[in-house]
């Protein structure tokens, strides 16, 4: 046979038939604690930066809201900025989530910012300006800047081209080179921006939850597998099968991780949030996570979520959209979910 097709789809195949056989041979208990290790090995792990102190670059008053710019490192050598979003007239500790952009801009571009940190009035993208909307909802918010956007693209690549999208693609091969992955670094400093604001005064710590967007939902996902005190989960426009998203289309090198298809598909690594409360939205003109892939993976999450007791966690909604966020359920459920979640005031 000339062409390689068919040994991708009898690899596929082998790989599937393999995680079917431990789900079904009743290892389940065994199964989660193998996977999440799984999981935690194959991102791969950075030295933690523990003396790092957390430095207020700027705080502006906004309409109803502080926004706080601050400096955080999760690794030595590397900092970050992530803009912190305070409520105003809050009543006691706050709820709080991690926002977690995907591609473009940054941060900047769901707190209602322009690239150069001037405010955007015009419509907003794909985005939505989902931590102004978090925000508006009575929840603390911290949105780091995730690594190879915006500011944080390398000088390697800007000196290339000024206007070069993202960082990625050199990230991402580099650090696979030595046996890490661009995703555990991402979940590195989004686990570093979660600790940060689980201690802020204003915030309630036993109720931060995360929401992510596209790439940021990969590591928003992660990082809840990684963190059990991420009580609630919201992820959008990313919920979908290898199979059907990152293997029929061609994505950002930054979603692929070696060697975990060898553990797991997609739907039952995120199911290892469970059985905290999670929320999955998809637009049902997503191409690049096509909402077929979507719907069969909820439904083997769902799967997941009945076998621990918490179906009642999980909820899901495809709006008519594309790749972006629609919010229409998912804020008010994240904004009920975090106020249920935790120790009781
Ligand atoms: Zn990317």
């Amino acid at each position: 046979m000339w062409n390689g097709d068919a040994l991708l789809e009898k690899l596929y195949e082998e790989a599937v038939a393999r995680h079917r056989n431990e789900t079904k041979a009743g290892h389940l208990n065994e199964r989660k604690p193998k996977l999440k290790a799984a999981l935690r090995e194959a991102v791969g792990s950075f030295d933690s930066n523990i003396g790092h102190e957390p430095k207020l670059l700027e705080r502006v008053e906004c309409e109803g809201y502080i926004r706080e710019r601050v400096e955080l490192s999760a690794t030595p050598g590397l900092t970050f900025g992530a803009y912190v979003l305070i409520p105003k007239n809050a009543d006691g500790p706050l709820p709080g989530v991690l926002a977690l952009h995907g591609h473009g801009y940054g941060s900047r571009e769901i707190v209602g910012l322009l690239p150069d940190g001037s405010a955007d009035e015009g419509k907003p993208g794909i985005h939505q300006h989902f931590a102004l909307q978090l925000v508006k909802r009575g929840l603390a918010v911290i949105a780091p800047d995730v690594i190879g956007f915006g500011e944080r693209r390398l000088l390697a690549d800007l000196a290339v081209n000024p206007d070069a999208p993202s960082s990625c693609f050199r990230l991402s091969t580099q650090l696979m080179m030595l046996g890490k992955t661009l995703t555990g670094l991402r979940v590195a400093e989004a686990l570093k921006a979660f600790d940060y604001l689980a201690s802020r005064p204003e915030v309630e710590g036993g109720r931060v939850g995360a929401m992510g967007f596209s790439g940021g939902a990969l590591i928003a996902y992660v990082s809840a597998v990684l963190e059990e005190r991420i009580q609630s989960l919201v992820l959008t426009g990313f919920t979908n099968t290898f199979r059907d998203s990152i293997f029929a289309v061609n994505h950002c090198i930054d979603n692929y991780t070696p060697g975990l298809l060898q553990h797991a598909e997609l739907p039952e690594l995120i199911g290892l949030a469970a059985p905290r409360p999670l929320f999955l939205e998809s637009g049902e003109k997503d191409r690049i996570f096509p909402v077929d892939g979507f719907r069969k993976a909820a439904a083997v999450i769902k799967a997941i979520y009945e076998a621990e007791g918490a179906g009642a966690e999980l909820e899901t909604d495809v709006f008519p959209g594309a790749h972006e966020i629609s919010g229409r359920k998912s804020y008010d459920w994240l904004k009920r979910s975090l106020a249920a979640s935790g120790p009781s005031l």
